[in-house]
């Protein structure tokens, strides 16, 4: 793979609405997925492992749990830097964004959120150093867009839950050290449970041949009458109101992420364009190439501004799902088309593994499916503006 030049496009200076936290915090992010992705991710994604040697990494950057309270290990910070970390690290690899979405949102937001002060120590600071890895079992084989539906459930067995059902398409199971499982109890009532690895009856098996997220590993979680101790369910809140309310932390991160996907593939576009020449002229002097590149830093410019205005309203704790959910369909879709135009600009060489594109184009296919579809979310954006669900 070429060596990584990156030079982060700022069309509107954007740097000037960040705080010297929110640079210094965003540049060290920078300079580690230059350093220790990079130089890799090409390799792994071709033989479709995640790159477990970047997890002390990504714990070092902040990227688990950026926004957990320093007391239970977090880096404390706030919702901007939480974003621009993200943009960051999916800049590299939308899969390792996953990995550090999934164990910072989609694990340790809810224990930090609905889990108990015992089950805070326990497991917060081993996962913000990244000494254990979660998963985040919802999906279901029979539930995706539906989670409401699941058949996954648990029951009083005395001195423990008896846990059954599977889970399917879980990010990060086949190593995962633990999984924050959405179950029905007897009263059909949703709760979050953590699942060790190594309990009996629980299984991850891997999911092969994906064309998508390859640097990622994604599996099933499998429960055969699982004993979870019952200091293991999360007693804080209960509801599909509970896993949605990680979904909308996860799913603002990917509004920032996919902002550095799209970004990645605007700045090798732009240099690509104007080194290669055809007909005695860089490509980048055609009429064609430069529409392409101009809606390419537009675009991009809409969705860093959405982003930022989204993380005010995050840390002012008035942000709502909408208003997430409406942020992450055009941020997704924006670096899925981008990707898509930028492929072209490299004509053949786009095809290869020698510059980034046709693997970020590959991965937003999942991104852009992941964490509620694309289609979800425009229904989502819907029902807030008329006030009418269309979901059935
Ligand atoms: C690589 C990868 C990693 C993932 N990681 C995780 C994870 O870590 N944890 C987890 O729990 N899940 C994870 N998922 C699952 C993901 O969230 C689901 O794939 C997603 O929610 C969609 O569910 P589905 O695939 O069952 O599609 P379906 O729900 O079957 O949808 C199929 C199609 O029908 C459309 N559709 C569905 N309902 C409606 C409707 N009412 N109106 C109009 N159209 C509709 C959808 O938009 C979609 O286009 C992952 C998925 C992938 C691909």
């Amino acid at each position: 793979m070429k060596a990584d030049q990156f030079q982060a496009p700022d069309y509107y200076n954007l740097d000037d609405l960040l705080s010297d936290e929110h640079k210094m915090v965003r540049d060290a992010a920078r300079e580690w997925v230059k350093r220790e992705v990079s130089p890799i991710i090409e390799e792994a994604a071709q033989k479709a492992e995640f790159p477990k040697q970047i997890i002390n990494g990504l714990a070092e950057i902040g990227a688990f749990g950026p926004y957990i309270p320093e007391e239970y290990g977090g880096a404390g910070l706030d919702q901007i830097s939480y974003g621009l970390i993200m943009q960051e690290i999916e800049r590299g690899d939308s899969g390792v964004r996953s990995t550090a979405s999934v164990q910072s949102s989609l694990v340790m937001y809810p224990i930090f959120k609905y889990g108990t002060e015992e089950q805070k120590k326990k497991y917060l600071p081993k996962l913000a150093s990244g000494e254990m890895m979660g998963c985040f079992g919802l999906t279901e084989p029979d539930h995706g867009s539906n989670p409401s539906g699941m058949t996954t459930t648990f029951k009083d067995n005395g001195d423990h839950y008896l846990l059954n059902g599977a889970k399917m398409w879980i990010s990060n199971a086949p190593f995962a050290d633990i999984a924050v499982v959405w179950a029905k109890n007897e009263e059909g009532r949703i709760y979050g449970l953590i699942v060790e690895r190594g309990m009996e009856g629980f299984t991850t098996p891997e999911t092969h041949n994906k064309w998508s997220l390859r640097a990622s590993a994604t599996g099933e979680l499998v429960f055969n009458n699982v004993k979870v101790p019952k200091e293991n369910l999360m007693p804080e809140k209960s509801g599909l109101g509970a896993p949605l309310g990680c979904l909308d932390s996860a799913r603002y991160g990917i509004a920032w992420g996919a902002i550095g996907a799209a970004m990645d593939c605007y700045d090798t576009a732009l240099r690509y364009a104007k080194e290669r020449e055809q007909f005695g002229k860089p490509i980048a002097s055609f009429q064609l190439q430069q529409k392409k590149l101009a809606e390419m830093i537009t675009e991009i410019t809409k969705a860093q501004l959405l982003a930022w205005r989204l993380g005010v309203m995050r840390n002012e704790g008035t942000a709502t799902s909408a208003q997430i959910s409406m942020a992450k369909r055009n941020n997704v879709e924006m670096a899925i088309n981008i990707a898509r135009e930028a492929r072209q600009v490299l004509g053949g060489m786009g095809i290869t593994g020698e510059y980034s594109i046709m693997r970020h184009s590959m991965n937003l296919e999942s991104v852009i499916t992941y964490e509620g579809t694309h289609d979800i979310h425009l229904l989502i954006t819907g029902a807030d503006i008329t006030g009418i669900p269309a979901f059935q």
